[in-house]
Order: C-alpha cells, then structure tokens, then sequence
C-alpha cells in the first residue's frame, strides 16, 4: 500500500525555488531550473532513524555537527517511504569531498567522473556525495566536460540542495531526508509520483538521456523494482535513443546487468528491456538470435532462466552473475559453432571451444565480466559437451567436478526448452545423482561402452 500521508501533506508545503524558465548551460543544452519543492515536516511522514543503517546516521550526525547540511538521499528515502528496506543508504551534503575526508579516518575518496567519498564501517560503505551544481562556461575541464553529443564525462561542479535535485535521474528520487530538524523535501512531485507509481524524469527526458544513457536502463529498473508506470514523456524517447548505451564502458554495465539480473525482477526486466530494444545493449549476440525470433527456444530458454533466478532470490537461495550470463550465451555459442562447422570444418567439440572463446571476448565488450565469473562460465559451458559422455568411469568423474551443479542445471534448463536428447539427458543425471552406487553402476552398464575401470587398491601393510 502506497502512504496516504502523501496526499494530505502535498500542496501544504509546496514553494517554487527561482522561475520556471528554461536555461541554456555552457553546452547548448536545455535544463529545466525551478523545481517546485514539498516541505513534509518530521511528525507529518513515516521515515524513522530507527529503519536507517546506525552508520549513515553516525555520518550524517557528524557532518551536522560540524556545521554542514547533511542528507540522507535517493532511495533511501523513497524505500522508506514505500514501508521497504533500502538496499543501501546515500547520503548528501555541502562539505566537499576533502572537507568529508578529514572528518572521517575510514573515508575514502573515488570516481574522476562522479568524485564521491566511501565512509567505510566493515562490510558497510556509506557513499556521500556533494551537492552538484549547474555547470558553467568558466569551468574547468577537471570539474565539468561533456562529449560532443552531450554525455557528461565528468560531473564534480558543486552546488545547492535545489541544484542537486535537478541532476538527479528521476522525481522519486529527488527526496532528501534533512538530520538537522529530520523533514524531508521532495522535488519535483516526487511524492505525488510516488503515490501515484509514476516514473518521471527530471527535465527533459531526451536530454537526460543523451548526459547519461545508464538513465534508460535505470528507468527499467525502477519501474519492475517498485512497479511503477513510466511516464509517457520518460518512456517515449527510451527507443529511439537505446543505440546510444554503444558509448558506454562495458565495466560500468557490469554492474547494472547485477542490479537488473539479480534482484528478483529478472523477467520483468527482460521483458521491458526488449521491449524498449535496450537488451541488446547488454547482450548484443543473444538479442541478435531473438530479434526474428521472439518466442523461440532462445527466447523461452532466457525466460526460463530469469524466472528461475526470482524464484532463487525470492526463497533466498544463493544465485550467480555467471549462470544468466552462462545460459544467454549458450546459444550463440552454438550458433557461432554451427558456422565454424561449416565454413572452417572444425569438429562439434573444436567448434564450440573456439566459439566459447570468441563468444566471450566479444561479450565482454559489451559487458564485462570479471574473470571469476567469466571462468566459471566456460566451466559450465564444457561441462554440456562432457554431460553426454558418461560411460566407464567418467559419470562418476563428473559428479566431483566442482562446478558440475551449474552445469547440470544449465542442461535441465536446457532439456526443458528442448525436449528431445537433451531432456533424456537431463533426466538420467538427475535420476543418477540421487541413486545409490549399485543403481549407478547399472545406470553407467546398460549405456554400454567401456567399462568403469576401479583403481587397483593399495595393500595396507600391517
Ligand atoms: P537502489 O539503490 O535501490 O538501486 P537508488 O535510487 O538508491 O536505488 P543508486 O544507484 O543507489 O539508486 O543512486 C542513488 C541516487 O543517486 C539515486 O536515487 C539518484 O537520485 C541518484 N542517481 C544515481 N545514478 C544517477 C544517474 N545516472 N543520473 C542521475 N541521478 C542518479
Ligand atoms: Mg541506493
């Protein structure tokens, strides 16, 4: 249920900060200024201390005290009002980046693009970052710089509460809660939005894009997480604009394919992103194979594996990075062996080693993988031509390998889309790995082929 507090606290404490004009910045481009600003004081809203992380309220007490505005920012505040809980907490203030670093021993400084400091307590990071400000013509190329199409490559000019709430990405997310009297102000309808389940870009969407396309993925995103609407002005300029992600590095993907794929909304996300024609940004190979295919085994394998990973998520079992990368590149892997075949006569087993090496290198340009997942990956992707030789020893063999379990369960994904073999193949691992060893043994008999040879045992010596 959305909070009924909004609506009586909308329009109670709405001011418009400056005009509502609209400004030119140093690059030509277009920025809204004058966002109208709701004012909710502490005893008229539902966001407690109690829910916040003890260490962002440590920091945003400390900063406070040393006479600098101190917010706690984004979806914090936005999770806490939805009654959620916040996957980490962001925090904003006019200390700058070295004022923050000599309040706090465990702080570290990071980001050229976006400068932010780390307060770090453990395994938690507190992220704090200063107000940004609009940039100006007298600004150096170390502050504010932009590509010629508008990307912002680097963003550390720094300035008001109000300025800052314009560079965020979207209304819900412009609400930052003040420690100092502990009321929270939201920008641009955020909470009317809010209360509404509506998404809507700061500004003007096409020229957010344009600074920074992640926005695109970011709106998919929010919308699956907190199942909002997209706004028609915020969604309708998403598809003509998707080719632009192409200028992002692929290590910064990474982890936005982590927050799309393995936060529970995995289908969802697959589904909108297609339809917005942002997958193939993330996975240009695998939306190549489904862009004719819509509802193929590809299509439907992909499916399957995103809805099994919700339900991972949702029970709170672990899950991977590389087992949705695994499985969405099984195809066009075989599909890129399939030509090797062909045109270069490579066996089956030649062909899908040198396309799982081709097939990655040209992932990772897209998004890259760390090497731990990448490998465990290939690992998965060998163990589907060593599942099907299983005679003599190897069955037995296969069951100790350490990733056999992410490779058995690629095959019944796998056996499940395609029926046939594969599900045959499926089936008897499954019946295999729970019998006893005298079932196995007959199991392995009645495939034929050599026989299991036992190792010779050592006499003890007594
Ligand atoms: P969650 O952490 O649940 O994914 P969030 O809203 O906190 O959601 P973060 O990525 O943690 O998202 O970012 C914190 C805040 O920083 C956002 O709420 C938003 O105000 C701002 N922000 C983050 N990325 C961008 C961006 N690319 N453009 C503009 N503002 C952004
Ligand atoms: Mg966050």
């Amino acid at each position: 249920m959305r909070c009924v507090i909004f609506s009586k606290v909308i329009g109670l404490c709405r001011k418009v900060i400056g005009g509502h004009s609209q400004d030119k910045d140093t690059a030509g481009h277009s920025t809204t200024s004058g966002l109208s600003v709701d004012t909710i004081p502490r005893e008229q809203h539902n966001v407690s201390r109690a829910d916040m992380s003890v260490n962002a309220i440590k920091v945003l007490n400390r900063l406070n005290r040393h006479g600098y505005q101190a917010y706690l920012v984004g979806g914090g505040v936005r999770d806490l009002l939805l009654g959620h809980s916040p996957k980490d907490f962001d925090i904003a203030t006019d200390a700058t980046p070295e004022q923050i670093k000599e309040l706090f021993k465990n702080c570290r400084l990071i980001g050229r693009r976006f400068r932010l400091a780390h307060i770090l307590f453990g395994r938690e990071v507190i992220e704090v970052a200063t107000l940004r400000g609009h940039h100006q013509e007298t600004d150096t190329e170390s502050l504010a710089k932009r590509s010629d199409n508008g990307m912002l490559l680097r963003d550390n000019v720094y300035g008001t509460i109000d300025e800052d709430a314009e560079r965020r990405d979207f209304t819900v997310n412009a609400l930052y809660y003040d420690i100092s009297d502990y009321s929270i102000k939201a920008f641009g309808g955020g909470l009317k939005d809010l209360e509404t389940a509506t998404l809507r870009m700061i500004g003007d969407p096409a020229t957010r894009y344009k600074e920074d396309p992640v926005r695109m993925l970011r709106a998919v995103r929010f919308a699956t997480k907190l199942n909002m609407s997209i706004s028609e002005e915020t969604h309708q300029p998403i598809k003509p604009m998707a080719h632009l992600m192409k200028s992002i590095p692929a290590a910064r993907l990474f982890e936005e394919y982590q927050k799309l794929f393995l936060s529970g909304k995995a289908l969802a996300n697959y589904k909108l992103l297609n339809e917005y024609g942002l997958f193939e940004s993330l996975f240009p190979m695998s939306a190549d194979i489904i862009i004719d295919n819509a509802g193929g085994k590809e299509d439907r394998l992909m499916q399957l594996v995103c809805s099994n990973t919700d339900k991972r998520i949702a029970n709170d079992q672990r899950v991977t990075p590389a087992f949705i990368i695994a499985a969405f590149l099984w195809y066009p892997i075989e599909r890129h062996a399939q030509t090797l075949i062909t045109e270069a006569g490579l066996t089956y087993y030649d062909a899908i080693m040198v396309a799982m090496n081709d097939v990655c290198d040209a992932q990772c340009r897209s998004v890259s993988i760390p090497k731990r997942f990448s490998a465990m990956a290939r690992d998965m992707w060998n163990l589907q031509l060593r599942l099907p030789r299983r005679t003599g020893a190897r069955a037995f063999k296969l069951l100790t390998h350490p990733k056999f379990r992410a490779g058995y369960d690629l095959l019944l994904v796998r056996g499940e889309i395609e029926g046939g073999e594969v599900a045959e193949l499926a089936q008897w691992w499954t019946t295999f790995q729970h019998a006893d060893e005298k079932v196995q043994r007959d199991m392995v008999r009645k495939l034929g082929g050599p026989k299991r040879r036992r190792k010779p045992r050592k006499k003890k010596e007594s």
